[in-house]
């Protein structure tokens, strides 16, 4: 017998499926998010418009508006009207989900080759957009945009922010870029893989992380914001990294173990010995001290341990009811699915 065998189709593992050509003009889906930023949008869309014209063979502009309480329905319908918008679609939530929830409302709508999300605030600045499509013309899945400082912010944000990815990268087996924000550009394999993922703590930045494929990081410098204010405030920023670290790792849970066997040992011990001194000694009610403190510390680390657990139950909860990420009231711009609940 002479020769090699043929090739054997993997059955190991299914094809990956073929990447769309990278040197033509793609098509383009931007998702911008958007609560209560009529006064941004106004600038934003004309720019954004203007650059995708340039760079893209077809375009979408889907605006998610967040439930926002200003005038910017009535912006964006005047938006639609003008020519040069005609690829601009709008999805109005019923009421304020939140970002996270925004973002997947769009990415469930877009239909470009690749998807780009950016802040309707400005801060995400529409000129960078060649840069983004440049990196995945040289075989980038996704680009994220890296913020170079964050001398713009607060010490406490920064020390906040720094712990926070400290934490949530503890011994995962992917790391989430600190610094890198929802500015990014992704291919529609990776918006494949993302719409694909089930839970309903979308946890985007994350989630990103987790698909993982070729990525890129983009440098740049965040502008200030055109118009009003963060809608990220502390609490809300808290909250959201509870989210996160519940939602991406359980290190906290296997912390209370070990909290709870460091501390039973010595107790442990502790209670030998005493019962020795007793036995040794007879009766002796001295002790009150120890007895007072260890209650507090006791009672106050199982009422930690208690909450910890509560927040991986309550994660639980959500994922178990089940219900939609988001509610659609209305919506307008062509090709958009029927779709008016989507989760
Ligand atoms: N956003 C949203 N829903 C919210 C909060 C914010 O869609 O509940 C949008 C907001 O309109 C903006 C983007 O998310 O386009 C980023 O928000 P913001 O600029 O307030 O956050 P920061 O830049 O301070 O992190
Ligand atoms: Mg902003």
């Amino acid at each position: 017998s002479g020769g090699l065998a043929a090739p054997q189709a993997s059955t190991l593992a299914p094809m990956a499926p073929r990447a769309p050509a990278r040197d033509a003009l793609p098509t383009m889906s931007c998702i911008v998010p958007s609560f209560n930023e009529a006064a941004c949008l106004r600038e934003l869309l004309p720019r954004l418009a203007d650059v995708l014209q340039l760079h893209c063979a077809h375009w979408e502009i889907l605006v998610v508006d967040d439930g926002s309480r200003d005038d910017s329905a009535e912006v964006l319908r005047q938006l639609s009207a003008q020519p040069r918008l005609s690829g601009l679609k709008v999805l109005r939530l019923s009421r304020n989900f939140g970002k996270e929830a925004a973002l997947s409302a769009g990415l469930v709508q877009a239909r470009g080759d690749v998807v780009m999300m950016l802040d309707a605030d400005l801060q995400h600045d529409p000129a960078l957009i060649p840069q983004f499509l440049e990196a995945w013309r040289r075989g980038a899945d996704m680009v994220y945009a890296v913020r170079r400082s964050r001398d713009d912010e607060g010490s406490l944000k920064r020390v906040g922010t720094r712990l926070f990815y400290s934490l949530l990268n503890r011994g995962a087996r992917f790391a989430v870029p600190p610094d890198a924000g929802d500015f990014r550009l992704m291919d529609r394999r990776v918006v494949d893989a993302l719409l694909a993922l089930p839970e309903r703590n979308r946890f985007m930045k994350g989630l990103y992380a987790w698909v993982g494929f070729n990525t890129q990081a983009l440098p740049y410098q965040p502008a200030a914001r055109a118009h009003g204010h963060s809608k990220f405030r502390p609490l809300r920023l808290a909250q959201l990294a509870l989210d996160g670290l519940t939602a991406f790792t359980n290190w906290p849970l296997r912390a209370v173990s070990a909290c709870g066997i460091l501390l039973a040992v010595p107790a442990m011990l502790y209670g030998l010995y005493l019962t020795a001194m007793y036995l040794i000694y007879g009766h002796n009610v001295s002790g009150w001290t120890t007895i007072v403190v260890s209650l507090m510390l006791f009672c106050g680390l199982q009422l930690v341990s208690l909450g910890i657990v509560g927040e991986y139950v309550g994660r639980i909860f959500e994922e178990v009811k089940g219900r939609p990420l988001y509610l659609v009231k209305e919506q307008w711009g062509q090709g958009l699915e029927a779709s008016v609940t989507q989760g």
